[in-house]
């Protein structure tokens, strides 16, 4: 029989408008399988099981990171229950890319000496001419904060999957190594 792991508890973290919710709905619209949703503190929760290198994980993705809200319970909830991060920032708006170094290191305090894992992405990538943070800053932002990278474009549904596909590797490779 093959073996399910997880479910596993991914968390969307990012400034407002940078593609979070587009990306989930990306997640939540995966066909061949019966991924459930609910709405839950004004986010939403989407669960789905998916096969990565032909094991099977379920994933429990939450959406309901509101960068407006600093100091709140839901953003205190969403940095303490993640398995896993992926911070988001556009890379049409430099802001939210200075945003996701707060927030890289707002977790890092929150979970000292964790090696959860994490992923930065820079969506909005079909947007080549708005561009305001380029491929090499992420990179660069990424080696620094000792976390994975990858650009995305949820509107051209580029590169989401290889994103939620990592996520999993590097859950795996952690369970693996405890
Ligand atoms: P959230 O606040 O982080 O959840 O951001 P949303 O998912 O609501 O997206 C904010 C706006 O950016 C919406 O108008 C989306 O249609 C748009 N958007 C999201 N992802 C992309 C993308 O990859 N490319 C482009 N061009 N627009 C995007
Ligand atoms: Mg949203």
């Amino acid at each position: 029989t093959p073996s399910s792991v997880g479910p596993f508890t991914v968390v969307l973290l990012g400034d407002n408008g940078v593609g979070k919710s587009a990306l989930a709905s990306i997640f939540a619209g995966a066909s061949d399988s019966m991924g459930s949703e609910c709405e839950l503190y004004g986010g939403e929760v989407f669960e789905q099981t998916i096969t990565v290198d032909g094991e099977r994980a379920t994933v429990t993705l939450l959406d309901m990171w509101d960068s407006q809200d600093e100091d709140s319970w839901t953003q205190e909830r969403c940095l303490k229950t993640g398995d896993a991060f992926i911070i988001v920032y556009a890379i049409t708006d430099r802001s939210s890319f200075l945003r996701a170094s707060d927030l890289r290191i707002k977790l890092r305090r929150e979970r000292e000496a964790d090696r959860t894992p994490i992923i930065l992405v820079g969506n909005k990538c079909d947007l080549v001419r708005c561009r305001e943070v380029s491929i090499s800053e992420g990179r660069a932002s990424a080696a620094v904060f000792d976390c994975k990278f990858i650009e995305t474009s949820a509107a051209m549904q580029h590169n989401v999957w290889p994103l939620f596909e990592g996520i999993i590797r590097q859950l795996r490779l952690r369970r693996d190594s405890l």
